[in-house]
């Protein structure tokens, strides 16, 4: 097998292809693995994820994985949300004993940067998703914008800004008028109401690339090879199959089957014209449009941050990370990482700009970083972090199987019914798999389940299932 792309897809594909015995050849063209979920050392010695990333309770699939290449002890898991508004009050976001999907009902009753009457309205709206079972792709979300299908269920500006927003933007990395309801329904579905569990967040205790240790040595085990800085040049097609891959350097490999897991932007450039103008799936690719996320990384000359992380509202910041902190020393919030989702209004502006932006709102929330002195600051820019969940989004988005006998398509971009996220990519590279399983005639399921639903959230999901 050749999987082209060591990003979670790839890895994810290669590793379940290997636990079923296969002997896989990954090519990734840069010199590590992780793809978008990366890090890697800066010119000054530095080294950084590319940038902040995290995960939530009900990615099951990332769990797996983490799981079977021996990371999870690498994931850190807390389940106290702090959000910070401009008035500087805190608001807890934690499960209460009430039962799914009240448990955190108590938590968004008490959630002081909204009047009562904005709470009772989230609250109403809540119930109206979780009534909905996960069934999020019809009724009265069907071709909406998240944006117009919280103004029809009666949400003031204040409590889409301060409190639908600050979950949905991260998530999704989009704007809400930009992002299909049912992708920001299934957020909350899936993280907030059907499952105690699912709202847990789940951050690296190391640098990304630290994560993707066991996933060489699993391939290795079944006799594979990972190769790294070989950056596929073009695949060679005829009618009915891969027949193999011209690597730069023009190298040539093949295989008896191929995953391609490189991120959208790049699928068509490796493709024949012939196999795009046969299959309006490859076309349709140009269709998705990306969404850009920018990280800003601090260090300082002593301590300014406690917490492992704050969520902020009403500000341009909506994270900040304390590396020091989650990575166990040395110091306790010298260094810090701010993430800014749907960065659309940084895009243009100076790094100098967004640093100065970034460290005025930061002196404001931890009174210790005004005295402190910025040692240094590093804007890492994604313009093309991920694909935009925009209403109708879904139907560019092709399967893992192609018309090709023998090749399959793996990313987060592809079919999964997921967001831009590492649970989507892995979900996407299980799917390969499992695709390549059937197609040689030994079936075998790598996918996991979502988290079951619970309680009340059970009834309702088991109620449309009828
Ligand atoms: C800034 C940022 C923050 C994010 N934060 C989060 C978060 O907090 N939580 C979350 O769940 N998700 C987050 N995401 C999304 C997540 O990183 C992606 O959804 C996921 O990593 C995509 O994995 P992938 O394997 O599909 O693609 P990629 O990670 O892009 O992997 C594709 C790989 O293909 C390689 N490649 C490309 N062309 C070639 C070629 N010609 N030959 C060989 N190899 C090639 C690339 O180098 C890359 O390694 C974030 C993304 C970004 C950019």
């Amino acid at each position: 097998m050749i999987v082209i792309g060591g990003g979670l897809a790839g890895l994810s594909s290669a590793v379940a292809l290997a636990d079923a015995g296969f002997r896989v050849r990954l090519l990734e063209r840069r010199p590590f693995l992780g793809g978008r979920a990366s890090s890697y050392t800066l010119p000054d010695g530095e080294h950084v994820d590319n940038c902040q990333h995290v995960t939530l309770g009900c990615c099951t699939n990332l769990d797996d994985f983490y799981r079977r290449v021996g990371a999870s002890r690498k994931i850190g898991v807390y389940d106290r949300l702090v959000f910070v508004d401009r008035d500087g009050r805190r608001s807890l976001m934690q499960a209460s004993a009430l039962p799914a999907p009240l448990h955190l009902a108590v938590s968004l009753a008490l959630y002081p940067s909204l009047v009562w009457s904005e709470r009772r309205a989230i609250g109403n709206a809540m119930l109206a998703i979780a009534r909905r079972g996960g069934r999020n792709a019809d009724g009265d979300a069907a071709g909406k914008s998240m944006l117009d299908w919280l103004r029809l269920h009666d949400q003031s500006e204040s409590a889409i800004r301060r409190f639908w927003s600050v979950v949905l933007v991260s998530a999704l990395n989009e704007e809400l008028d930009r992002t299909d309801a049912r992708y920001g329904l299934d957020v909350f579905w899936k993280a907030f109401l059907a499952n105690r569990a699912g709202y847990r967040l789940g951050i690296p205790l190391v640098p990304l690339g630290e994560l993707y240790d066991g996933c060489k040595a699993a391939i290795e085990s079944r006799g594979g090879e990972v190769q790294l800085r070989a950056s596929v040049r073009c695949l060679r097609v005829s009618d009915e199959r891969v027949l193999g891959v011209e690597i730069d350097g023009g190298r040539e490999e093949s295989a008896d089957a191929y995953v391609l897991a490189v991120p959208h932007d790049a699928v068509l450039a490796l493709l024949p014209e012939r196999l795009i103008g046969a299959q309006p799936g490859f076309a349709n690719l140009r269709r998705l449009r990306s969404a850009p996320i920018t990280g800003v990384h601090f260090w300082f000359d002593r301590d300014v941050m406690s917490e492992p992380f704050l969520t902020l509202l009403d500000r341009t910041t909506q994270w900040i990370f304390n590396k020091s902190r989650l990575y166990g020393g040395p110091g306790d919030g010298r260094y810090l990482q701010l993430v800014v989702s749907a960065s659309y209004d940084l895009l243009p502006r100076s790094r100098q700009e967004i640093i100065d932006l970034c460290l005025a709102e930061l002196r404001e929330v931890l009174p210790e970083a005004r005295e402190a002195k910025l040692l240094k600051a590093v804007v890492i820019k994604e313009a093309n972090a991920t694909f935009s969940p925009e209403p109708g989004s879904d139907r560019w988005r092709p399967s893992q199987r192609t018309s090709l006998s023998n090749f399959f398509l793996a990313g987060d971009w592809t079919a999964t019914g997921w967001p831009a996220t590492m649970e989507g990519a892995v979900r996407s590279g299980y799917l390969a798999a499992e695709a390549i399983l059937a197609a040689v005639g030994t079936p075998r399921g790598f996918l996991q389940p979502d988290l079951p639903p619970e309680g009340l959230a059970r009834w309702y999901a088991r109620r449309g299932a009828l």
